[in-house]
């Protein structure tokens, strides 16, 4: 197994519950990959991921296990997630979707039946889309034959294919503030909602229907108990040991070359990044190039600011849009750069989980988009946006926030690039910012070198945990079908 971010430690979980001897190399010193997390002078920052959803799949790993999923301990939380606008517009979504409908009606003038009707259709084509798009193989085609791909099929007018999620956003709603709100949901995956296929508008009902859930000890709980459920299955990490090479013999692999050390093997399974596994570790084998060469999603700044009091106005999860929808994103796929005024999605975990911060104090994690990395000198711009950010935030809260900044760390393109080693800071692998981007992404398995599967971000189904997790379980059930015939 090469890679120990989270698609790897389900991977590993899986084989070695099969009976099968794993070894996972891992270039960091942790396991995880993007979901760890850094303690800074009492302050705990999630490094990545601050929205889980469908936990469910994880809960599919405990059951495979034979653990309780009820061990893995979440703080419940019943707050909202806010959105504030700088004319002083607040809008409140809470957890009950029945509140949902009347803030929108309220506060954006927006018709309840319309935003019932939206919130249910996401729902509906979630269920109907999600075990064959996300759940299965779309290159084992067969695997996709059943009730399910009829009933789906039944649907197909109300996938709208041939429309991007902000047209039938538009359709939908009539005040622009409504239609970014439900045009932030491509930020799941990295991609631009005036581009991505509406089929995507389903993934609002993960967050306003169903609700992120918040593990008790932070994100990095997830990639613990996984790590947890690794070892005891038996699996062996190799900590700080970059895998070099995959070595493949008659189009078949036979193990693989490390920093360290030269292992053989039956199979490979990679969660490193698919382009960097093609370019770096197969020089000598044909490359699928249409399949590398889609286009990236997006990358991210993130500022991480311990601060030294309390601001009951903000919550959990909190949004700072700017009226710049359209022209955010343009600039961040088309020129590769940042607008001068982001949107800013601020995350505090210490509001539900006051341990995360020393007393009076909260751990802000303040991300915008970004482009992925083609060189931009990124240390000016980071200077840059970091006055922006301190700007913003003061105006919002009345207080001069830099003087309130206890600690600070911060997150760009380049480091997610060499970090996590992820092709140019990508954080999603390929965008969907076509309607083909489906079936574009690398399959989980090679076509053409016998014994080597892939799972993570950048392969199918795509990016985020639920869809990282997802393709863990794909990636095994072809190699165990491959095994048994
Ligand atoms: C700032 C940020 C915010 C995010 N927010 C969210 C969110 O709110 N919700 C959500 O669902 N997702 C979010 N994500 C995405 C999420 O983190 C990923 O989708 C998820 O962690 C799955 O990643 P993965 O399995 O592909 O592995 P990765 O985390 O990419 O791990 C791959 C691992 O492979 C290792 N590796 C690579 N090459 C080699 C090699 N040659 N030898 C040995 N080891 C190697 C790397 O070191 C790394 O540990 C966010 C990500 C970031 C960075």
């Amino acid at each position: 197994m090469i890679g120990a971010g989270l698609a790897g430690l389900a991977s590993a979980i899986r084989l070695a519950h099969r009976g099968i001897e794993v070894h996972v190399f891992e270039n960091n010193a942790f396991p995880g990959g993007k979901i760890n997390s850094k303690i800074q002078e009492g302050f705990r920052f999630d490094q990545g991921p601050s929205l889980f959803t469908c936990p469910e799949y994880l809960e599919d790993l405990y059951t495979l296990c034979g653990k309780d999923f009820s061990t893995f301990e979440t703080i419940p939380y019943t707050e909202s997630f806010n959105y504030f606008y700088e004319d002083g517009t607040r809008i409140e979504l809470f957890k009950e979707k029945e509140r949902v409908i009347q803030e929108l009606s309220e506060k954006l003038g927006e018709d309840k039946i319309q935003v019932e009707k939206y919130l249910d259709k996401a729902e509906k084509n979630y269920k109907l889309i999600a075990p064959l798009f996300i759940e299965k193989s779309l290159h084992r085609w067969w695997t996709l034959f059943g009730k399910q791909l009829v009933k789906a099929l039944a649907h197909l007018p109300s996938y709208k294919l041939f429309s991007t999620m902000h047209e039938e956003n538009k359709q939908f709603f009539k005040n622009p503030r409504t239609q970014q709100i439900f045009n932030r949901f491509a930020q799941y995956n990295g991609s631009h909602p005036y581009l991505a296929p509406a089929m995507l508008n389903m993934i609002s009902h993960l967050e306003i229907n169903e609700r992120p859930v918040l593990p008790k000890n932070g994100m990095v709980q997830i990639s613990d108990s996984l790590f947890d459920l690794a070892k005891e299955q038996g699996v062996q990490f190799h900590f700080k040991e970059k895998v070099e090479k995959i070595v493949v013999k008659n189009k078949r692999v036979t193990g693989v070359v490390t920093n360290k050390n030269e292992y053989q093997s039956d199979f490979v399974i990679t969660n490193m990044d698919v382009s960097l596994t093609y370019k770096n570790l197969l020089k000598n084998e044909k490359h699928p190039l249409k399949t590398l060469n889609q286009e990236k999603s997006s990358s991210a700044i993130v500022f991480y600011f311990g601060i030294k009091k309390n601001f009951p106005e903000l919550h959990t999860h909190n949004m700072l849009f700017s009226d710049n929808d359209k022209a955010e994103f343009d600039i961040v796929f088309k020129e590769k750069n940042i607008h001068s005024t982001p949107s800013l999605y601020l995350y505090i975990s210490s509001k539900a989980n006051p341990k995360d911060a020393p007393e009076g104090m909260e751990n802000w994690f303040i991300l915008m988009n970004a482009p992925i990395n083609t060189g931009q000198e990124w240390a000016r711009i980071v200077e840059e946006k970091r006055k922006y950010v301190i700007s913003k935030m003061s105006r919002l809260l009345g207080e001069n926030i830099e003087d309130l900044i206890v600690t600070e760390d911060f997150l760009d393109p380049s480091k997610v690039e060499n970090k996590y080693l992820a092709e140019q800071g990508s954080i999603y692998g390929n965008a969907s910012n076509n309607r083909f981007a489906a079936f574009n992404r690398h399959p989980n398995f090679s076509k053409k070198i016998k014994g080597l599967y892939f799972a993570g971000v950048s392969v199918h189904p795509g990016g985020g945990i639920p869809l990282a997790l997802n393709s863990a379980k794909i990636a095994c059930e072809c190699l165990l079908s491959d095994l048994e015939s």
